[in-house]
């Protein structure tokens, strides 16, 4: 048996375990196999096993690894800046990392200009900075409903819901409370707007079983999937 396949169906036992102990349904937690400074063959056998759902950090290599398997569905994850809107625009499923106004404004724009299809828009989801941390990207908890109240001006934005980057801490614990304030934060934010989000995307390889405790719809694994990044 191949090594990516070992650690792939160790994994996605390691999903169902956490999915029974939690009362989560498996069909309600999509893996998401984070590829970044992974190579296309990698990601080729990867999808090979049956995995359709690919994230990436970095627009140049993402758009490469994209024109090669349009067919996979890929997921921005990484921080993206507002001037790449033109590029990205129709090559994600989802932009899992908005966080800005000017990438907001930049995507809705371009959106409006490439209008092909009628109601051409683009999924996306809000990442929060929940643990407050100056090296990360993400919108202040506190800022939450007034940047999600603002965006509902540019209406080609489809806000499907949470993502977040937890501070690393070596006690899985610890890293459930942050995982547990997104879960609220969601709940009051679908209050606030009205309508529901879907999504919450978060845990990776070190955390996601209390990510699905918390009710993460996404988990994003790399490390676990693919071994070290290089
Ligand atoms: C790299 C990365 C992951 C995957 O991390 P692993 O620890 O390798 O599973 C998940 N989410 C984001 C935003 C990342 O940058």
């Amino acid at each position: 048996m191949s090594e990516l396949l070992d650690r792939y169906e160790s994994v996605l036992l390691k999903i169902k375990e956490a999915c029974h102990q939690h009362g989560r349904e498996e069909k309600d937690v999509q893996l998401i196999a984070v590829s970044k400074l992974h190579s296309i063959d990698a990601i080729i056998e990867v999808a090979s096993f049956g995995q359709k759902h690919f994230g990436e950090n970095y627009v140049q290599e993402a758009l490469e690894k994209i024109s090669l398997r349009p067919d996979l569905t890929w997921h921005a994850i990484g921080p993206i800046q507002s001037k790449k809107a033109k590029d990205i625009v129709g090559k994600f499923k989802i932009i899992q990392s908005l966080s800005t106004d000017s990438l907001a404004s930049s995507l809705s724009k371009r959106l409006l200009a490439d209008q092909v299809l009628e109601n051409q828009t683009q999924d996306i989801l809000i990442q929060v900075n929940i643990g407050k941390e100056a090296q990360k990207s993400g919108v202040m908890p506190e800022d939450l409903i007034s940047f999600a109240c603002m965006l509902t001006k540019y209406p080609q934005l489809n806000i499907c819901g949470l993502m977040c980057l937890p501070p690393f801490d070596i006690e899985p614990e610890k890293t459930r409370q942050y995982f547990e304030q997104m879960r609220i934060l969601r709940e009051k934010l679908e209050c606030e707007l009205g309508q529901s989000l879907p999504h919450l995307s978060m845990g990776m390889s070190g955390d996601f079983p209390s990510a699905i405790a918390e009710g993460a719809s996404m988990i994003r694994i790399g490390t676990d999937i693919f071994g070290t990044r290089k």
